[in-house]
């Protein structure tokens, strides 16, 4: 029950609108206390800011209205026991206490967003209020109870925390890249702007910044130009968008920060820019990088330009993007006209489709790059040239091909007059030697006739050394016919194991000392030039006769083997370093240069069989230990027919 001064004291407290209306009623005479007392109970329950009143100190609940029930997540049965009954788990919490505290102190306790941890449907839940404990006092200032309103503010103080971890984050993010933040007031003529920003302005903490000091610390080569764009940002007719890189000069050492700025003009209804903010980033190290880059360019430039070849780079894709002045020179062109797949242009086009494969094939592969073509100059005079490139990498991976042209169209011309006498000089050859063979052969026979054994045996050993003179005419004919591509082929079927044994029946008869083994597996038939195959084996039989001067053996083996016949010729003499390998089937390259007496010989043999192989679509190779012996093999497409049935 409540005293008639009591319920004024709980309205002087309650600073809301029902106390208006219960202060007007119990003033109104014509009330009783008790109508005064029902009405003011139905306004607080009616109202929607939590309310509770707690009596004495053990703090019973006489009232609680509806919306501090919802907040306790309570009913009604909690009137009438004491808060520490109705709500144990506060326990732990700090309002016992509090209550208490103005209990006895007689000051009210008010708090803003504090935290509370109630059970809400069956579990703890952590709220937000704003509360105030007030004591109500009797007349002599005695305090007899406390009145509780509060606001539910969870919602506020939650999106609050929200905005706030979302901006951490920003911020985080903005220190991480070092990004700089200005927003400038064009009305108030005020700029904000975080640290960095500041820092890269070259400002103190707390200094004192107008938009004029900040044109001070940018370079004066910049200046007008940013005046320039920043007008046109903030015109409505033009503007919005901002972005410029410009230097600032620290008025506190002097040194130069490159600054690259972004912003945005903000307008009002007007068309006036009322704001203008963006950001900054400091990228002096991106623009000293990228001057030393094109220092380095340059001196790369002054040194290839004067070097006597064509030099290039080209990118990974095989594009030109880099010819030095001979190049532009020789083609007298613009370098941007032979940059790019412009190049290609310039290739003679019996040369091109090759040149491009070659090309494809090193870009894919990241093998050296190295061709032969011929190149179009000024004139229109196409010249052979050699090019070479190599890949260059970084971390493992190519960046980029430096190569170059070299002129050789005078070794060339060289090559075709050397090889134009050698074809003249060994037709010429063949016929004098031709007619001393059948002269001999004639002499030999009617020697042999008349009785005159040593003379004929003379004959004959003439005849062996003038077929090793047709032999030799016969090689040099070969070289200078691959070299103009008049090499001729007379394609028949054939059986391979066939051939090889009459070849080898044929060289067994031309040395005593080596027995010539064979070892043939089922090969079927090939479809290939007899004749020049015969040559083949030949060449490697004599071969493997003639650098074995000490043992006996020699292996002639043949298999099929993944639609390939293969053959080996295999002897047990001198072998060959394993550094010369792949140079014996260069022409005119020979190991045993240096012994010509024991082993003589004109480099030619392993040549001409391996372009024979080549332009029959099979491959020749070489394994050998030198000391130990080698083993020469080629192989050829088989018969398809014949793999299948085997
Ligand atoms: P040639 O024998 O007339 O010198 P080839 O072209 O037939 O020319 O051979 C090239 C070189 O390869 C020879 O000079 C020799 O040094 C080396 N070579 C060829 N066959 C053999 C072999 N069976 N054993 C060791 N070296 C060989």
């Amino acid at each position: 029950m409540f005293l008639p001064q009591k319920i004024a004291i709980v309205c002087l407290h309650l600073k809301i609108y029902i106390c208006i209306s219960v202060q007007k009623m119990s003033n109104d005479p014509s009330l009783s206390y008790k109508e005064n007392e029902n009405i003011f109970r139905t306004l607080i329950e009616e109202s929607p800011t939590p309310v509770g009143l707690y009596v004495g100190r053990e703090m019973v609940i006489h009232l609680a209205n509806q919306a501090i029930l919802k907040v306790w997540g309570k009913d009604e049965s909690i009137i009438g026991k004491t808060f520490s009954q109705a709500l144990p788990e506060l326990e732990g919490q700090p309002f016992f206490q509090l209550l208490d505290d103005v209990y006895t102190s007689g000051i009210a306790y008010e708090a803003t967003e504090d935290r509370v941890d109630l059970l809400a449907n069956g579990q703890m839940q952590t709220f937000y209020f704003n509360f105030i404990y007030k004591p109500l006092k009797d007349k002599e200032g005695n305090v007899w109870g406390i009145l509780n309103t509060a606001t539910d503010v969870t919602e506020l103080v939650i999106t609050r925390q929200k905005l706030a971890a979302s901006e951490d984050r920003i911020q985080f993010a903005l220190d991480s890249a070092e990004l700089g933040t200005w927003d400038i007031d064009r009305l108030a003529g005020t700029i904000i702007w975080n640290n960095r920003c500041r820092e890269l302005y070259g400002f103190r903490e707390g200094e004192k910044v107008t938009i004029t000091n900040v044109r001070d610390h940018v370079h004066p080569d910049d200046a007008e130009r940013i005046t320039e764009s920043v007008r046109i940002a903030v015109d409505p007719k033009t503007g919005g968008d901002y972005d410029d890189t410009f230097r600032i000069i620290s008025p506190i050492d002097q040194k130069i920060t490159w600054i690259k700025c972004k912003g945005k003009a903000y307008f009002n209804n007007e068309g006036v820019c009322t704001r203008f903010s963006g950001t900054t980033l400091d990228i002096t190290k991106d623009i000293q990088t990228r001057e030393e880059q094109q220092r380095l360019l340059k001196q790369f430039e002054f040194v290839t330009g004067f070097m006597p070849v064509q030099l290039w780079t080209a990118k990974t894709d095989g594009e030109l993007d880099y010819v030095n002045e001979r190049t532009v020179e020789y083609f007298g062109v613009p370098a941007e006209d032979i940059v790019g797949p412009a190049w290609q242009t310039f290739v003679h086009p019996d040369d091109f489709a090759a040149c491009i494969d070659v090309w494809a094939h090193s870009l894919t592969t990241g093998d050296p790059y190295q061709f032969e073509f011929r190149l179009k100059d000024k004139e229109g005079v196409y010249k052979w040239h050699l090019a070479r490139a190599l890949p260059f990498k970084n971390d493992g991976e190519i960046v980029k091909w430096f190569g170059t042209n070299t002129d050789i169209d005078d070794q060339k011309q060289l090559q075709r007059q050397k090889d134009d006498f050698l074809g003249i000089a060994s037709h010429e050859l063949k016929t004098p030697v031709t007619s001393i063979k059948a002269y001999a052969q004639v002499l030999g026979a009617m020697l042999t006739k008349e009785g005159e054994t040593k003379k004929a045996e003379m004959v004959l050993r003439m005849d062996a050394q003038v077929n090793r003179l047709t032999n030799l005419i016969g090689d040099l004919l070969d070289v200078t016919k691959i070299n103009s591509g008049r090499l001729q082929f007379n394609k028949t079927w054939f059986d391979f194991n066939q051939v090889i044994k009459e070849t080898v029946e044929d060289l067994q008869h031309t040395t005593q000392k080596h027995t010539l083994t064979t070892d043939f597996s089922k090969t079927g038939k090939v479809y290939s030039d007899k004749d020049r195959i015969g040559q083949v084996i030949t060449n490697l039989i004599t071969n493997a006769i003639k650098y074995s001067p000490q043992s006996e053996k020699i292996i002639i083996s043949t298999k099929l083997e993944n639609a390939e016949v293969t053959v080996c010729v295999q002897d047990f003499g001198i072998g060959i370093p394993t550094d010369k390998t792949d140079r014996v089937f260069e022409q005119f390259y020979r190991v045993s240069g240096n012994k010509q007496h024991t082993f003589p010989g004109l480099g030619l043999g392993l040549y001409i069989s391996s372009e024979i192989i080549r332009r029959e679509g099979g491959r020749m190779w070489v394994n050998s230990v030198e000391g130990k012996g080698s083993t020469f093999c080629f192989a050829l497409p088989a018969d398809d027919k014949e793999t299948n049935t085997l």
